[in-house]
């Protein structure tokens, strides 16, 4: 069994292998001399292998001269050095076998470029471009240093529930999940008793782990989550999803400025990763997406992160020349443009913004000395906005339970969460990431629709 895969075969030391590709035809060229070439692509990297195959194979005529974009193919041959540019070896092939066809006249992924917004429209194909499987393999590598800065910094990976009944953002965007069949009891004319709908309890699908990922922190004292979150908001923006992946690290014992400090530290490490491990696909989002995204990042990891209190952010904005569609003065959430104008004009890199209004964050976060403002910090970058949201955690019974009250939530419905302030109660502090703005930060992608395999957002469900 010789079989390598691509982006093996297409290193210089490969040269001289017998060996097997399996992959998916990208393009064919008949030569005059009576051969074709036939560029393989088989995902595992950015790169085709040119396969050279000789009219002297039995199915040349029948099949090689056949095959068009699409068509799945495996070709055993010699693997040599390639006299053409841009490529280190080349497939000369002594058989080539076709394991399915790809009709011209209905493969929607010919030569011609189509737009991002229609290659949405076949999420189930378009990994098979450039673009697309860049962005997943990019995505790939961000998960899996996700997870290896975590687990090389002591935080034990923990799965908190999809289903809950705690809106633990308050911010009543919550998907309902229900057991009840809601045609069968609207054709019946019935009542329908939408309050007791998860076999007689109310549920939804959770917008963050957090508040299940405290109870581990303060048992296993660091741990992170990585998971599905949902969110029912009107998602019809560039950056938000209706299910989107999240990555929620909480640990006990940490303050707001060593949360600050894991979340710089993470992100640098995230960053560094790509540049190191996807050097291919970064050239091609420098070349084709973002034009100079690689020394942007390059630069962000060698600098410290910008540090400004809300308030100081805010006095910027109120005072720049900028023209803004929404006004902001103190006590109003930043919106896009604003963390643009911070991150982009003002600082040109990424800015921690810590010190938020307590009247515009939720509950669960730690009230500062001066009654007013709560021990928060956003990650917000260039081109993106907010990346990172976090905290630290009021750990002060008392506090808390007024806060709640405030909110409106009730005690009872989080008993196990005060619980935690009752029995043995320590500082503790965490962030969440959103996954795919981390990848949109990196690949340079506009839209969060196209680094995600299957978008979620109004109306896009079907598959
Ligand atoms: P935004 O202000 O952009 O709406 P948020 O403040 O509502 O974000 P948080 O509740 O703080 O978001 O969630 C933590 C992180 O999850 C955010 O910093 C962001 O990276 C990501 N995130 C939040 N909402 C979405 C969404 N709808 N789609 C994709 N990512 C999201
Ligand atoms: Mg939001
Ligand atoms: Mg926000
Ligand atoms: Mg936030």
């Amino acid at each position: 069994d010789n079989w390598i895969r691509v982006a093996e075969a297409r290193k210089a030391e490969a040269a001289g292998r017998d060996c097997e590709v399996r992959g998916w035809v990208r393009t064919r060229r008949d030569s005059k001399g009576g051969f074709s070439f036939i560029e393989v692509n088989d995902g595992s990297c950015l790169g085709n292998i040119q396969v050279v195959a000789p009219g002297e194979l039995d199915n040349y005529a029948d099949e090689v001269q056949k095959l068009t974009a699409g068509c799945s193919v495996v070709v055993a041959g010699k693997l040599v050095e390639s006299p053409a540019k841009g490529q280190a070896t080349e497939l000369q092939a002594t058989s080539l076998r076709v394991l399915g066809w790809a009709d011209p006249e209905n493969y929607p992924l010919q030569k011609k470029r189509h737009s991002f917004e229609k290659l949405r429209e076949w999420a189930h194909l378009r990994t098979r471009t450039n673009t697309l499987s860049a962005v997943m393999r990019t995505r790939n590598q961000i998960s899996q240093s996700i997870h290896n800065f975590f687990h090389e910094n002591g935080f034990f990976y923990t799965h908190t529930p999809i289903i809950t009944a705690s809106d633990c953002e308050g911010a009543g965007e919550m998907f309902r999940v229900t057991t009840l069949d809601l045609d069968m009891l609207a054709k019946s004319g019935g009542p329908v008793k939408f309050e007791y709908d998860f076999f007689e309890k109310p549920a939804y699908l959770t917008v963050s782990g957090q508040l299940n990922g405290e109870t581990y922190a303060t048992a296993l004292g660091r741990i992170y989550t990585f998971g599905p979150t949902f969110r029912a908001e009107n998602s019809n923006t560039s950056r938000h999803l209706a299910e989107f992946w999240m990555v929620e690290p909480e640990a006990a014992f940490f303050d707001l400025a060593d949360d600050m400090r894991l979340a710089e530290d993470f992100l640098k490490r995230i960053f560094t990763d790509c540049l190191n491990h996807c050097d291919e696909d970064m050239q091609f989002f420098n070349e084709r997406i973002q034009p100079g995204v690689i020394d942007q990042i390059r630069s962000v990891v060698e600098r410290p992160f910008a540090h400004m209190t809300y308030t100081e952010a805010i006095k910027i904005l109120e005072t720049c020349d900028a023209k803004f569609d929404y006004p902001i003065s103190w006590g109003t959430d930043l919106q896009a443009e604003h963390e643009r104008y911070l991150t982009e004009v003002h600082v040109k890199g990424p800015v921690i913004l810590t010190d938020y209004p307590s009247s515009i964050k939720p509950f669960y976060m730690r009230v500062s000395d001066d009654g007013k403002t709560v021990a928060a910090m956003d990650v917000l970058v260039p081109g993106v906005g907010e990346i990172i949201g976090g905290s630290q955690r009021e750990e002060r019974l008392d506090v808390l339970t007024s806060r709640m009250a405030e909110a409106g939530l009730n005690e009872e419905d989080y008993w196990w969460y005060i619980d935690l302030r009752r029995f043995g109660t320590v500082p503790h502090a965490g962030f969440g990431l959103g996954l795919e703005r981390a990848v949109q930060y990196v690949t340079g992608m506009a839209n969060i629709r196209d680094v995600i395999p299957f978008p979620r957002t109004p109306g896009n469900a079907d598959f």
